[in-house]
């Protein structure tokens, strides 16, 4: 092949990431990005953020400047949304009935919320993943509501869930969070550094409502109560739903490529189709130390799997490269950054290697069976950027608190 025709599909972070991988590569041949959503590619983050807090509208943060598509020679697609895959003919069907063909595909498709749908029809219900969830819930936390502040219940204490409470707390709105397990963020850190998440809410006048489920959404036409399992009723006048994310992956139904909560990629980022890749939160994978695959939603996994598709895709399989890169997230909550390296599981041990969990600022590692399976911090970024190269490679606990890399000599 002599400059093949790439395809993306999905023009968010990991899509255009993989144009940009695969342009440096000196591929001359033509690329084409399709997005389903009408603006140029756009970042999320600041959508539960500053976005979500600011007084007036601002504009998406955009990922690239519009010059940039020209500099990378992009054949831009913005609102089409692939509807088909035929891997055999080797051609996408899109929503205007455009059979569009390709050499190499790249699925970079993302993941949209999870919804209950039993009260989603009432009006001051929300979801929070694009640029307009994010301005619709900005204007209902900005109006009053009969004459007073709205308040606020988040359903779901993950990143997302508390992100949006921090974001009411720190407008000084009443808000509430409800979680099912007994601490926020305590699937993906464990309860220790739950608790601290939790306190960090607690001082800033959150209501927490762990251990319990919402049993019923009242309202007539617009949400007004959230019954809780344990006989709690919190008034509220807006409700953000933030139970997960689901992949964006029913337009390969019948297109054989294997999908199970996400496209199933082996360490190269390829599919069950040897010429088609996928890459962010839609791709599930091995990761490193972690044989079982995973499905990250996660800001940088994006950038390192759109990295490896993009360098990946004009290779023959046994070219292509494993992905080497740790995971990583980071949440800002109240000006404060929590981030979190590698994959540990909830019920790994932890230790607090610097700081304390009651300040909180701290870095603490995760171990199991004596060696090092990921790493926390709070407020503490460059320590855990310190870290990383041990969580990389499992080290044993005890060699690395015999020299800690975080401690500068
Ligand atoms: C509000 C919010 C805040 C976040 N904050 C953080 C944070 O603080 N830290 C962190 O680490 N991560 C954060 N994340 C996660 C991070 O933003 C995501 O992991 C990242 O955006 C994933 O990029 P992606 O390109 O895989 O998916 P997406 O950004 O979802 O892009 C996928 C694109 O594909 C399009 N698409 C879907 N189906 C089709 C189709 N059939 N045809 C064409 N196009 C299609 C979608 O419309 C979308 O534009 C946040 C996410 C959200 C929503």
């Amino acid at each position: 092949m002599q400059s093949p025709h790439i395809v993306i599909v999905g023009a968010g972070l990991a899509g255009l990431r993989t144009a940009e991988r695969i342009r440096r590569q000196d591929h001359t041949g033509p690329i084409t990005l399709v997005g389903a959503e009408p603006h140029l590619p756009y970042d999320r983050p600041p959508l539960s953020k500053s976005l979500l807090v600011a007084a007036q509208q601002l504009a998406p943060v955009a990922l690239r400047a519009e010059e940039a598509y020209a500099e990378l020679d992009l054949d831009l697609r913005t609102g089409a949304t692939a509807t088909s895959l035929d891997t055999k003919l080797k051609e996408l069907g899109l929503t205007d009935g455009v059979r569009l063909g390709y050499d190499r595909l790249v699925i970079a498709t993302g993941a949209r919320p999870r919804r209950i749908e039993s009260f989603m029809g009432l009006a001051g219900v929300h979801l929070l993943r694009t640029w307009e969830d994010c301005q619709n819930l900005r204007a209902d936390l900005h109006s009053s509501r009969r004459g007073r502040p709205p308040r606020l219940t988040v359903i779901g204490g993950g990143v997302l869930g508390c992100e949006v409470v921090a974001s009411a707390g720190t407008m000084g709105l009443e808000a509430h969070l409800v979680e099912a397990l007994t601490t926020p963020l305590g699937r993906v850190l464990g309860d220790q550094v739950g608790e601290t998440v939790a306190r960090l809410h607690r001082e800033h006048g959150v209501g927490l409502h762990l251990g319990t489920s919402v049993a019923s959404v009242e309202g007539t036409g617009h949400v007004e109560r959230v019954e809780l399992a344990d006989g709690t009723s919190i008034p509220t006048d807006v409700l953000v739903v933030a139970v997960g994310a689901a992949p964006n992956t029913e337009w390969l139904h019948g297109s054989l490529i294997a999908v199970d909560d996400g496209v199933v990629c082996d360490a190269t980022g390829t599919t069950s189709d040897v010429d088609i890749l996928a890459a962010g939160d839609v791709a599930r994978m091995p990761h490193v130390r972690q044989p079982r695959s995973v499905r990250l939603e996660h800001w940088t996994n994006a950038v390192d799997t759109a990295a490896l598709a993009g360098g990946n895709v004009l290779l023959d399989p046994p070219q292509r490269a494993a992905l080497t890169e740790v995971p990583y997230f980071w949440s800002d909550q109240y000006g404060t950054k929590i981030q979190s390296l590698g994959l540990a599981q909830p019920d790994d041990d932890l230790e607090i290697v610097d700081g304390s969990l009651d300040e909180p600022r701290f870095l603490g590692l995760y171990h199991r069976a004596g060696a090092v399976t990921g790493a926390v911090a709070i407020g503490r970024p460059g320590l855990l950027a310190r870290s990383r190269a041990a969580v990389a490679a499992g080290a044993r606990l005890d060699d690395v608190l015999k020299n800690p890399p975080w401690v500068r000599r």
